[in-house]
């Protein structure tokens, strides 16, 4: 089985509520156990900002069916790539939004604002790799 990584990131179409993201995260989490895919979202300043991982066909098929979510759109692809082994496997959806930590690892990354369209590649992992770390609890 062909194991990928895929990075995107896209606005919310209205501000999202606690609620709103809890039954994103509900939805996702449920989902993705039965789809054997994982990965980490994060959310502010309007922005999404999601590692999907797993098993090729499924998750294709998983992000076609996100980007025609009509709570965002301008759902822009950073990367699609095979992977080894997964980086997010511990969380079906992990999640983190704008924490202190969120802000700092922002700063160090010369943003004042969180906008993963001046991100690259390497930028998007890490950023989520080290918010995984640091999540916000729901
Ligand atoms: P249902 O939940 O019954 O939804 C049916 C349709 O209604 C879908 O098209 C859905 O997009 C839409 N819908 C559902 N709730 C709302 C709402 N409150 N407002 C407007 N439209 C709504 N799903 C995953 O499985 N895994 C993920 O990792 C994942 N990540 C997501 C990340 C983001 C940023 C967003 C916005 C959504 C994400 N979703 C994820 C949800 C995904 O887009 C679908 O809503 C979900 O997979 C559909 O589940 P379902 O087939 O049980 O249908």
């Amino acid at each position: 089985m062909t194991q990928v990584r895929l990075l995107y990131f896209s606005r919310a179409t209205r501000d999202m509520s606690l609620s709103d993201l809890k039954d994103i995260l509900g939805k996702a989490r449920a989902n993705n156990d039965s789809l054997e895919v994982c990965g980490m979202l994060c959310y502010e300043n309007r922005y999404f900002l999601q590692a999907l991982e797993g098993e090729r066909s499924a998750l294709n098929e998983l992000y076609l069916d996100i980007a025609e979510d009509p709570r965002h759109d301008e759902i822009t692809l950073i990367s699609y790539c095979e992977v080894d082994s997964p980086t997010f496997e511990r969380w079906k959806m992990g999640y983190a939004a704008g924490s202190a930590e969120f802000y700092r690892l922002l700063k160090e990354m010369g943003q004042t604002e969180f906008s993963p369209a001046v991100m690259n590649e390497a930028q998007a992992l890490s950023f989520l790799k080290l918010m995984s770390g640091n999540q916000s609890g729901i």
